[in-house]
C-alpha cells in the first residue's frame, strides 16, 4: 500500500512489542481503522501528517474475551462486533451493544474500532459512554512496560488522552456487575441519520438492594470538552430509595455539572436544556431494568 503524499510511511508490525519500539523510535502515529485519523488529518488538524503511520490491526487486539471476572475487549476490536456478541445481549452488559449500533453505519462500524473510538478522546464517543458507566479500565502497554487506568482518567481534554506518545491502548477491562443492575444509553442527534454525531449522549446504571440504590452511573458525552461521569449527580441517588424526586434531582444535577458549547449541531443552551430531559429518562429506564431482574 502507498501511503498518501503527507505521511511518511506505512508499517505494519506483527507484535505488540515491535509495534511499541517503532512508536519509540521514529516520529509514529497509531492507526487503527483509520476512520477519524485520515479525514482529520486531510482536514490539517491533527498531528498525523509527516509522521509513518503504524497499522495496530495484526497485532492479535481484535477480541472478545470472558473470565469471571471480567469482560475483556481488545482494542482493535472492530465496532461491529459489538453489535451481536452474545456478552452484550443482556442487561447491563447490553448498552456496548446499543451504542455500538448507535455508531456510524454498518460500513463504518466494520472498520472502525473501539481503541480508536476512545483513543481520538472525542467529547462525542459514543462508545465512551456505556464503557464509563460500567466502571471499565484501560490496559495500556508502552516502553516501560505494561500499565492499567480507570478510563475515566483516561481522557484529558478534546483528542489528548492519557497515553504517552509511544504507548498504545491494548485492551478495555469491564468488571462483571452484580445481577441486580439496570442499564440505558441514549443518543440525541440532529438529523438522525447513520453517521450524525451527538448532540447528546448518555449512559446510566442503577443497582437497588432491598429497595435501596446501592451504585448509580451517570456517564455524558458531547456536553463537555471530554466524556464524563457525573459523580455529583451519581452521588444524589446512592444509599436512598429512588422516587421521582430523587430522579429529578439528580438530573437537574447532571446537567449542572456538563459546560456545552455551540457548534454546528446544536446550541449549548438547546443541550442543557436536553441533559435533565434524557438523563431523568434514562434513570428511569435503568431503574426498572434493575426492579425487572431482581423480580426475575
Ligand atoms: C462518516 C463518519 C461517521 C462517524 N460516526 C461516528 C458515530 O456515530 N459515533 C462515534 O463515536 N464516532 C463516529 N465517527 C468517528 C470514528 O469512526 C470513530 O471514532 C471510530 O471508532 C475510530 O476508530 P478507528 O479505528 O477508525 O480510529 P483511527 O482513525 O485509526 O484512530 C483514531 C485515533 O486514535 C489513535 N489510536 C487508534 N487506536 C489506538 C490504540 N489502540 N492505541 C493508541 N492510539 C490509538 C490514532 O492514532 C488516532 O489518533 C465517525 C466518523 C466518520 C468518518
Amino acid at each position: 500500500m502507498h501511503p498518501p503524499p503527507d505521511i511518511a510511511g506505512f508499517l505494519r508490525p506483527g507484535t505488540l512489542g515491535e509495534a511499541v519500539r517503532l512508536l519509540s523510535e521514529s516520529l509514529a502515529a497509531p492507526i487503527a481503522g483509520g476512520t477519524d485519523l485520515l479525514p482529520r488529518r486531510q482536514g490539517g488538524r491533527t498531528g498525523a501528517a509527516g509522521k509513518t503511520l503504524v497499522d495496530i490491526t495484526g497485532l492479535g487486539l481484535n477480541n472478545i474475551r470472558e473470565t469471571q471476572d471480567e469482560i475483556l475487549l481488545g482494542a482493535a476490536t472492530e465496532v461491529n462486533a459489538l453489535v451481536s456478541c452474545p456478552v452484550f445481549s443482556s442487561s447491563p452488559y447490553n448498552i456496548m451493544a446499543q451504542a455500538a449500533l448507535a455508531h456510524s453505519t454498518l460500513t463504518l462500524r466494520n472498520r472502525a474500532t473501539l481503541g480508536g473510538n476512545l483513543c481520538n478522546a472525542s467529547p462525542h464517543a459514543d462508545l465512551a459512554l456505556p464503557l464509563l458507566a460500567l466502571d471499565a479500565l484501560a490496559g495500556i502497554e508502552g516502553p516501560r512496560g505494561p500499565r492499567t487506568l480507570d478510563l475515566a482518567e483516561f481522557f484529558l481534554g478534546p483528542h489528548c488522552t492519557a497515553l504517552e506518545p509511544s504507548e498504545l491502548l491494548v485492551e478495555i477491562r469491564i468488571p462483571r456487575i452484580g445481577e441486580d443492575c439496570g442499564a440505558h444509553f441514549t443518543k440525541l442527534t440532529r438529523q438522525h441519520t447513520a453517521v450524525d454525531m451527538a448532540v447528546v449522549n448518555v449512559a446510566t446504571r442503577i443497582s437497588i438492594k432491598d429497595g435501596i440504590c446501592t451504585s448509580a452511573r451517570i456517564a455524558l458525552g458531547s456536553v463537555g470538552p471530554v466524556p464524563f461521569r457525573a459523580k455529583k449527580a451519581e452521588a444524589l441517588l446512592e444509599t436512598r430509595a429512588l422516587d421521582r424526586e430523587a430522579l429529578t434531582a439528580a438530573a437537574l444535577m447532571a446537567a449542572g455539572e456538563a459546560s456545552p458549547l455551540d457548534d454546528i449541531r446544536a446550541t449549548a443552551a438547546y443541550r442543557k436544556k436536553m441533559i435533565p430531559v434524557l438523563v431523568r429518562d434514562s434513570l428511569e429506564k435503568s431503574l426498572a431494568k434493575s426492579l425487572k431482574r431482581r423480580a426475575e
